[in-house]
């Protein structure tokens, strides 16, 4: 067994720069806002770090896990790190005065208690490949195809890109991202750092058989105050054609992932392109109708209007009694204002049939704001029919039941 540290020696929590994706997760996880960032680099205040774990599962690359034995008072300052390309060698333990130093295994990893999704896969999750190809070596893929998903006529321009890997080997599961290396240099003239997009196709390609896969991009062309901002990846990724070449890292993501063990069911709930994943994990399902392995598929699926909802056309043309479908329209003419949340709670009773059955798994993916509201509805409809929803709540998260990616 590991002895405690001596008390002047740190086991400093540090954040890989050459792995780390920016993605904003473990900033959100921290329970004592211990994380922080700059255009540069996610770091971890030692002064306030007290090694808990929460950060850790969530992060999709692993670049989280990382650790350094320093001498508590030369702890690397979040002004260093801000400024790391590459993490710090490790150096000898430093030797506290009168005693060992002794390295100390980290606290088990534990969801922080206010993470709203579970830390886990479900139990029958398929293994996940990460961190295959990184920023020191990504891989060139090659663009397929590219068209767009939305109606021309709406502001919401919203492409369907096709990348393809060659004979070189990049193996995906549904729910898993990949991280997208933009060219030329950011206003401090470094190189872009990934930007990271969910897969919205299943493991066996775009086309099956294929070794390829495809994203859902949306053209950022404002912030979220409404104000005019071109995004540098998506306007890059959606303006592509044919046999122009990507530079792509990943996977990445090990609980944001599909049950595969026959009959489980998927609750899946997104806004916009958030509905990558779950076209992955529909058309993973699809692909395998005849083989009678499905559970039940209910989808909730919120745009401003069916004109801007991607892949509308196709998602129709799914058989009702294949996935049970609701769209939330916020701004359809003539239609009142639907959340996906309203209409978790319209299908209340179907949704607790499926909550009942411990083989049903749900993901929420899309805007940061339908997280609560989701949450709300969830526990709306559970209360509401007698039942504890903190006690329901804890089994989905310990179970790897219940999962969010929301940005
Ligand atoms: P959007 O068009 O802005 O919104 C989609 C729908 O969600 C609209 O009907 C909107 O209604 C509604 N909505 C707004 N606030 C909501 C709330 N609090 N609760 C429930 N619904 C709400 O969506 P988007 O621009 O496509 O954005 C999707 C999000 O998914 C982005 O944040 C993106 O980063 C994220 N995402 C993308 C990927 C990917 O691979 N591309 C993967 C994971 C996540 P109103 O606007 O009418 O209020």
């Amino acid at each position: 067994m590991n002895a405690p540290l001596p008390a002047e020696v740190l086991k400093q929590h540090v954040i890989d720069p050459e792995i780390c994706i920016r993605c904003n997760t473990c900033e959100e996880t921290c329970p004592i806002d211990a994380i922080t960032h700059d255009a540069n680099n996610y770091v971890v205040d030692p002064d306030i770090c007290n090694g808990c774990m929460a950060c850790v599962p969530p992060c999709p690359t692993g670049a989280i896990d990382n650790w350094r034995l320093v001498a508590r008072a030369e702890a690397h300052s979040v002004h260093d790190q801000l400024g790391w390309e590459e993490l710090p060698q490790e150096q000898a333990p430093p030797v506290a005065a009168g005693a060992e130093a002794a390295v100390a295994e980290p606290a088990a990893p534990q969801p922080a208690a206010a993470a709203p999704g579970a830390a886990v896969p479900p139990w029958s999750a398929a293994h996940p490949y990460v961190n295959l190809y990184t920023h020191k070596t990504p891989m060139t893929a090659t663009v397929v195809g590219n068209y767009r998903v939305t109606g021309t006529d709406t502001d919401s321009d919203i492409h369907h890109i096709v990348l393809d890997f060659g004979e070189l080997p990049f193996p995906v599961l549904e729910g898993q991202s990949i991280g997208i290396l933009p060219p030329g240099l950011d206003a401090q003239g470094r190189p872009h750092h990934a930007r990271q997009y969910s897969l919205a196709s299943p493991r066996d390609g775009e086309r099956a058989g294929y070794n390829n896969l495809s994203l859902t991009v949306k053209r950022v062309t404002e912030d979220h105050a409404g104000a005019a901002a071109h995004g540098v990846c998506s306007n890059y990724l959606c303006d592509l054609v044919k046999n122009d070449k990507v530079q792509v890292i990943g996977p990445f993501g090990h609980t944001f992932l599909m049950p595969n063990h026959p009959g489980a069911n998927l609750i899946m709930i997104c806004t916009g392109t958030g509905s990558a994943p779950m076209r992955a994990m529909t058309e993973r399902c699809r692909r395998r109708i005849e083989s009678g392995e499905n559970g039940k598929l209910m989808l909730f699926f919120g745009a401003r209007t069916e004109r801007e909802l991607p892949y509308f056309g196709p998602l129709m043309k799914l058989p009702p009694d294949f996935i049970d479908i609701n769209l939330a329209l916020s701004r359809e003419a003539g239609q009142p204002k639907r959340y996906v949340q309203d209409l978790i709670r319209d299908r209340a009773a179907k949704v607790l049939e499926l909550l009942a059955d411990r083989n049903t798994c749900i993901y929420v993916c899309g805007l940061k704001g339908m997280e609560t509201g989701v949450l709300d509805a969830l526990r709306d409809v559970t209360v509401q029919s007698g039942q504890d929803w903190s006690i329901l709540h804890d089994a989905l998260r310990r179970e790897g039941r219940l999962h969010f990616e929301t940005y």
